[in-house]
């Protein structure tokens, strides 16, 4: 991808596990949350990042928003070293970063504050980042209403008088306040019913062709990302097994774990046969994840060398990235 908006190389981020012992607790291990990944999202596109509960999702969301610090690895923002800036560029270096880079969280009960009306809520990021003049808060704050499908009134509500889909609506409109280029939206629908989803996804939809922001958006649900990204990487236990355009990976998956979990997606029709396949044994412990490829225990066409070396990520078509030994066979 020719200059991309956001490239993240090698990203590592462990959490350390203690034990209780008799007087003190002591390290016993890690969690491999986010085991090297890489990945790069494009000016006005949508990446969708896949995989089950557990595989690292939201630690990747925040590591590369820089609000957890990686163990290793770099983040890139129009090609600038996300990390050194924070630590060592000037201020308005750090403020473009932090303006630039929002984030929308999975539950709109929880990430608003009660007590603030939703023109405060808005307005917010205005008092940090110190961007729009006071005078021109309100119209900006009705501007960012309007954009995300809500009126001028609501601005004088709290919280706890909107709907949740108007509340994760209220929470895109505050990422949005500070004009950014790069939006991670995670599993902002998961928690809306059914008939609000189709709405807040096609409002993201809007946004990025409208305003040309960038997303990552962060889902279990592979229909809705189907339906927003054009980009897909697949995670498991901390690595990206997959990654290639959304049709490519809908398509034509190549690695036996993106190939389980689309056989899982429902298909509305009803004459349509689906071969559902069904993975032996549990998500393995992130703690001591399974050596060679992580998915060698659960894999149907696992062999010696995948429970001995772990696959690189390959290109085996054009922009179609695998990790898997076997890949070909799919091909
Ligand atoms: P979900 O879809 O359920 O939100 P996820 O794919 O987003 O899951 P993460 O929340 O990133 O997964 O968690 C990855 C692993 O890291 C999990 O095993 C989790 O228990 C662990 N983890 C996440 N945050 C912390 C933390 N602050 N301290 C210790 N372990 C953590």
């Amino acid at each position: 991808m020719a200059d991309p908006l956001v490239r993240v190389e090698n990203l590592v981020k462990y959490f350390p596990v203690y034990e209780r012992g008799i007087l003190l607790r002591r390290k016993v291990g890690d969690v491999h949350a986010v085991d090297g990944i890489s990945l790069q999202v494009g000016r006005g596109e949508t990446m969708g990042l896949v995989g089950e509960s557990g595989c690292g999702k939201t630690t990747a969301g925040k590591v590369i928003l820089a609000l957890e610090e990686p163990d290793s690895g770099k983040v890139y923002f129009e090609g600038k070293d996300v990390y050194e800036t924070l630590i060592k560029g000037t201020q308005d270096d750090k403020r473009y970063l932090r303006r630039n880079m929002q984030m929308v969280f999975q539950n709109p009960y929880g990430s608003l504050d009660p007590r603030m009306t939703v023109f405060d809520i808005v307005s917010e990021p205005f008092v940090i980042h110190k961007n729009i003049p006071t005078s021109e808060w309100t119209e900006r704050v009705y501007k960012l209403l309007k954009m995300v499908g809500l009126e001028e009134y609501h601005a004088e509500r709290y919280p706890h008088e909107f709907s949740g889909g108007q509340r994760q609506r209220i929470s895109i409109a505050r990422a949005l306040a500070t004009d950014p280029k790069f939006v991670i939206a995670d599993e902002p629908v998961s928690s809306l019913d059914v008939s609000v989803r189709a709405q807040v996804l096609n409002l993201l939809e809007e946004l990025q062709n409208r305003e040309g922001i960038s997303f990552l958006y962060i889902s279990h649900d592979l229909s809705s990302v189907r339906q927003i990204s054009q980009h897909v990487a697949v995670m498991y236990l901390g690595e990206v097994f997959e990654y290639a355009p959304t049709d490519r990976v809908f398509e034509k998956p190549l690695n036996p774990y993106t190939i389980a979990l689309l056989s899982a997606v429902p298909v509305p029709d009803p004459l349509r046969k689906i071969n559902r396949i069904i993975l032996p044994g549990d998500v393995p412990s992130p703690v001591n994840p399974p050596g060679g490829c992580r998915f060698h225990p659960r894999c149907p066409y696992a062999t010696d060398i995948c429970s001995q070396q772990k696959p690189a990520l390959r290109e085996l078509e054009p922009g179609h990235f695998v990790a898997c030994h076997h890949a070909e066979k799919f091909l």
